[in-house]
């Protein structure tokens, strides 16, 4: 067994982990984080890399994104990692879809977006990538950044290492936590007061019996990205179809939404089935995501289908215009997703809590959930009380979300 004693080890090296890991060694604990991979390969280096205010509902999900949003905006002045804050463009392309967006931009800076509609013209001077015909106008908003998820992750470990002395201990597959140890599957063993686990969507490996009862689900999205499109040829924002519309809570209050929704299911059935909707991000080397699909559960298969990706890439080209549309890498993500809530958090035992579920949303809350979370388990001078979680939102600022 290690000699060193730990205030928190942390199991998972996503987005997640390395969240906890920050906001807890700021705040002067010693934190060891543990994960099988040489380096992070779960969902958060498979994602756009887009950081999504404007998609969150209004109140603690929208001020949790937004702090968030100030981290990685401290991460770009304070470490070499790639942070650019492109903003985003919801387009309207058909006359229900411009409907949802007026619907929603006539409250939006009430309920704390950044947000205003753009016109057609307008829309085309914001971005080139965007496909004219058809198209009503936008919403734009200022508030979304583009980082590089492989590159950010693989370099927030030694920016962490470096500025908090938190440890790493890559390849190094947790088999058991038990009564303070940390156990791996190669007989290594160390000590930590409190553990976190952050395994992302692994319900097997650890407290299997604990995430079979957990309502957390699985979901599968297939995702593609171009070659680079030629030299200083940038989108801009981030782009967001009218399918898109249908995915995000914040447009659920919108009366038009019903018939953006139930336009799109009599045109093809599979949008629903395969829950497409269709995004595109532009990374530092200039290649495009474009995604996704989402499959729960028992639909999940090792299988890709070709069936989804024809069709992002057809409704892709109906309201995005690029300059390259080579398809040269394609790639498949699970995440956790907890429904109904933005992430699932809960004692396991007095020492052990599970943090997890952030479902589509992990590059956009993590940051800002983690901060909210030590603010209030440091408040509450008792790590990981159960009880005094309610209060949670109050001391984050937010009380009446409760
Ligand atoms: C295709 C796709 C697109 C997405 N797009 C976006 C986006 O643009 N914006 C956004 O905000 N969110 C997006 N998301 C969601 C986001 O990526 C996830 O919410 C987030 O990455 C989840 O992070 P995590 O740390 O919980 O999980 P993961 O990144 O999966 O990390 C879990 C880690 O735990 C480790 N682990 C598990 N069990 C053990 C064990 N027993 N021992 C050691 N290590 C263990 C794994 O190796 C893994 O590295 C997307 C997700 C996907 C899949």
């Amino acid at each position: 067994m290690s000699q060193d004693r730990y205030d928190l080890a942390i199991i998972g090296s996503g987005i997640v982990g390395l969240a906890h890991a920050w906001s807890a060694a700021e705040r002067g604990l010693r934190v060891i984080v543990f994960d099988r991979s040489h380096r992070p390969e779960g969902a958060s280096i498979r994602n756009f890399g887009m950081v999504w205010p404007i998609g969150q509902s209004a109140g603690f999900n929208l001020q949790s994104a937004l702090l968030s949003r100030d981290r990685w905006l401290f991460l770009k002045e304070n470490s070499d990692i790639w942070v650019n804050p492109c903003g985003s463009l919801h387009l309207a392309h058909a006359a229900d879809e411009w409907a949802v967006l007026n619907e929603f931009a006539e409250d939006a800076q009430e309920n704390g977006y950044d947000c205003r509609l753009l016109n057609r013209e307008e829309t085309l001077s914001k971005s080139k990538g965007v496909n004219s015909e058809g198209l009503r106008g936008s919403l734009w908003s200022p508030t979304e950044l583009c980082v590089d998820p492989r590159a950010a992750l693989s370099q927030l470990p030694p920016w962490l290492e470096a500025s908090h002395q938190v440890q790493f201990q890559f390849e190094t597959h947790i088999s058991q936590v038990k009564s303070g140890v940390i156990q791996a599957a190669n007989g290594q063993s160390w000590r930590a007061e409190k553990t976190l686990i952050c395994n992302g969507a692994d319900f097997q490996s650890l407290f299997p019996d604990f995430f079979e009862n957990s309502p957390m689900t699985r979901c599968k999205l297939q995702m593609m990205a171009t070659g680079p499109q030629p030299k200083n040829w940038r989108v801009g924002p981030h782009l967001a179809s009218g399918l898109t519309l249908r995915h995000y809570q914040n447009f659920e209050s919108c009366p038009s939404l019903e018939s953006v929704k139930r336009r799109f299911g009599e045109e093809n059935p599979l949008f629903d089935q395969f829950g497409i909707h269709v995004m595109a991000s532009q990374g530092s080397d200039g290649s495009i995501i474009l995604g996704d699909s989402h499959e729960y559960d028992d639909d999940i298969d090792p299988f890709r289908k070709s069936v989804i990706d024809e069709i992002i890439l057809k409704e892709a080209k109906r309201i995005f215009q690029l300059e390259n549309w080579t398809i040269t890498r394609r790639w498949d993500g699970i995440y956790a997703k907890t429904p109904g809530e933005s992430h699932y958090s809960r004692a396991i035992t007095k020492n052990v809590r599970v943090f997890t579920g952030l479902g589509g949303a992990g590059m956009t809350m993590s940051f800002g959930l983690a901060e909210h979370y030590w603010n209030h388990w440091l408040a509450a001078s008792s790590l990981f009380n159960e009880e005094s979680e309610t209060e949670l939102k109050i001391t984050a600022g937010i009380g009446e979300a409760l």
